[in-house]
């Protein structure tokens, strides 16, 4: 049996002493999100995952959800997990006043979302996904879709989806093939079949509303050709309640590694009456702004995976008595050591703590980057936040989740066979964690986005909102002796990451494929020069403080710099080597 308590104590470090969170209460309409408002939200929302969610993984994750001539049910007790966490206001968090929201920044929401995802990541797919459909139907509907459908979806009466995938197409949207007619009253039907779709059909909500990518009849081709629709399980009646059945039916749910209380299903829509969300032919446009806000969420599902596995890797290494420490007993009296004595388990630990603390943070500065963008009054500093959070979209996503496989991976083997059989819960975090690094666009192609698209974006606009302000950061702490340790290794790295942004640039211009393939190590880097940066901010905090927690931070920070960071040499000369041992080889000798 696994547990979990929310890391209060680190989201508060990572808010309000890395971060200027004063910064988020300067924010047009943020004035009241003090630490005084915010620390007890943090507090019932961490008892909330621990005693509500946490004690519904195991079971969620045995049980799964069940599929029954067109009805899928999830797991038990999770109808009333979900009522609860309805009735608590927890939908609402992040959510506009103007629809019944609470209006509080993302930086807060993030928080939640990470012990919602450690708690029980198949429960948080449903509200995740409802979210994503807020977002999008809150900045491309119509005034009209919006009184209709934001409130539902705010108070959590009724969810959302995200409709993409199709038997045919995954990442290639272009290839999409769901028509969308329009009809003489205005709204559209849709004929198609959709599958892997997450939330697709359950039994937590009185109606279900799809966002639903589909072609017009006069579309062209690929993905400029692609519209959005709302498309309702059951159309509300003139007073906003589920009124007649929509002809969308799921026709199956998936049997699969991980998440098993989340459904996954296959969603057959008939002439199904659906409205258009945005422009004509500007659906993808749209459904970014989904996609964007679930590219993040699925960034900090590694993340909360990580840490649970983590809390509970630790309590199992301070039992477990296995060997003698290295340099003479530690536990004499006892018949063996704490396995926690052993060099190879600290490196474990070490390795998923440095990873958990370090993305928390960068975590927190991505979102409140959202949330200037979204609140401030200067709209050079909105695009400015808007800027970095385009460019740290795909690194959230992808290295995060990288993140959170590797470390749930380490989690198990810390606790040995133990780990790898059901009874301890181990394995289960790394089963749910899996899925993170594939949807919401494989981390390959987030590496692709990062080289592809946001690298070149406005003649490299983006990467200068990232690499100016860290030369400036660097020029201001170097030659602090009581600094070295960290910001040398730092501007090793960054000048590096330089380096290979320059050759990258040149090569990817003569040749993509050489972007392609160097796309991966070249995320990678970028994230752990990222990651640097904010571990020497976090010694410049902790550096000469006496308490345990500030001690640990600064070892914590040591150790990134001395164990993890080195990695940036093989990426940098892996990025360096090009592209050619890939493209070389022939497709026959595969
Ligand atoms: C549990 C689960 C839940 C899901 N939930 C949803 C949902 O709610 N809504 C929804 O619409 N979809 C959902 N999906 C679908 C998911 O987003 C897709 O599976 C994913 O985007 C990849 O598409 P694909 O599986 O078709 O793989 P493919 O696109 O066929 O890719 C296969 C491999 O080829 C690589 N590849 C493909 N194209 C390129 C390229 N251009 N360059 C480099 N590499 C490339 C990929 O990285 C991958 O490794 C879900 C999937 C699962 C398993």
């Amino acid at each position: 049996m696994t547990s979990y308590a929310a890391p209060l104590r680190d989201m508060r470090f990572a808010l309000y002493e890395l971060s200027h969170f004063a910064e988020v209460t300067a924010l047009p309409g943020c004035g009241e999100v003090t630490p005084e408002l915010v620390d007890p939200i943090l507090d019932a929302g961490g008892t909330f995952c621990a005693e509500v969610l946490a004690p519904l993984n195991r079971s969620g994750d045995e049980a799964g959800c069940t599929f029954e001539n067109g009805v899928v049910r999830t797991p038990d007790g999770f109808k009333q997990a979900y009522a609860a966490y309805c009735r608590d206001g927890w939908p609402a968090l992040h959510a506009d006043p103007a629809f019944g929201g609470q209006g509080l920044p993302k930086t807060v929401s993030l928080m939640f979302e990470e012990m919602i995802c450690s708690a029980n990541l198949s429960f948080g797919m449903y509200p995740g996904l409802s979210h994503g459909a807020y977002e999008a139907l809150h900045a491309h509907g119509t005034p009209a879709l919006r009184q209709t459908y934001l409130p539902k979806l705010v108070s959590g009466e009724w969810s959302g989806t995200m409709c993409l995938t199709e038997p045919h197409c995954g990442t290639d949207l272009g290839l999409l093939r769901t028509r969308a007619v329009p009809d003489a009253d205005g709204s559209f039907r849709i004929t198609g079949t959709k599958i892997f779709i997450s939330a697709g059909e359950h039994d937590l909500t009185s109606n279900i509303l799809h966002l639903v990518l589909a072609r017009l009849p006069d579309a062209p081709a690929g993905s400029r050709g692609i519209s959005l629709f709302l498309v309702p399980k059951f159309l509300p009646t003139p007073d906003g309640r589920p009124g007649v059945r929509n002809t969308v039916a799921a026709g199956a749910i998936e049997h699969k590694m991980g998440i098993k209380a989340s459904s996954t299903c296959v969603m057959n829509f008939d002439a199904a009456q659906g409205w258009m969300v945005g422009k004509p032919n500007r659906g993808l446009a749209a459904m970014f702004t989904m996609m964007n806000a679930a590219r993040l969420s699925v960034g900090i599902q590694g993340l909360g995976l990580a840490e649970v596995s983590y809390q509970n890797a630790v309590a199992y290494a301070r039992e477990r008595l296995q060997g003698r420490a290295l340099n003479g007993p530690a536990q004499p009296d006892k018949p063996a050591d704490p396995i926690l004595v052993h060099p190879d388990v600290r490196r474990m630990l070490l390795t998923m703590r440095a990873g958990i603390e370090g993305c928390r943070a960068l975590g927190v500065r991505v979102a409140m980057a959202q949330d200037t963008a979204t609140h401030h009054a200067d709209a050079a500093r909105r695009e400015e936040a808007d800027d970095y959070v385009a460019l740290m979209t795909p690194i959230i996503k992808a290295y995060f989740t990288d993140m959170g496989w590797d470390a749930t991976v380490l989690g198990m083997q810390v606790l040995g066979g133990h780990g790898y059989i059901r009874d301890h819960g181990m394995e289960q975090f790394v089963r749910d964690a899996r899925i993170a690094q594939i949807y919401e666009g494989t981390n390959g192609v987030q590496a692709l986005d990062l080289v592809g698209r946001k690298m070149s974006a406005h003649a490299g606009r983006y990467l200068r909102r990232f690499f100016h302000p860290l030369a400036a950061y660097l020029e201001t702490n170097q030659g602090k002796p009581e600094l070295a340790e960290f910001i040398d290794p730092l501007a090793k790295a960054f000048a590096r990451l330089q380096q290979a942004t320059a050759a990258l640039a040149a090569r990817g211009l003569a040749d993509p494929f050489e972007a392609g393939a160097a796309a991966t190590d070249y995320l990678r880097l970028f994230a752990l020069v990222a990651l640097a940066q904010l571990w020497a901010e976090t010694a410049t905090v902790a550096l000469g403080k006496s308490d345990e927690f500030y001690r640990a931070k600064l070892a914590t920070a040591r150790f990134f710099m001395a164990k993890i960071l080195p990695q940036n040499y093989t990426l940098f000369s892996t990025i360096m080597a090009g592209g050619a041992s890939l493209k070389q080889f022939e497709d026959a000798m595969f």
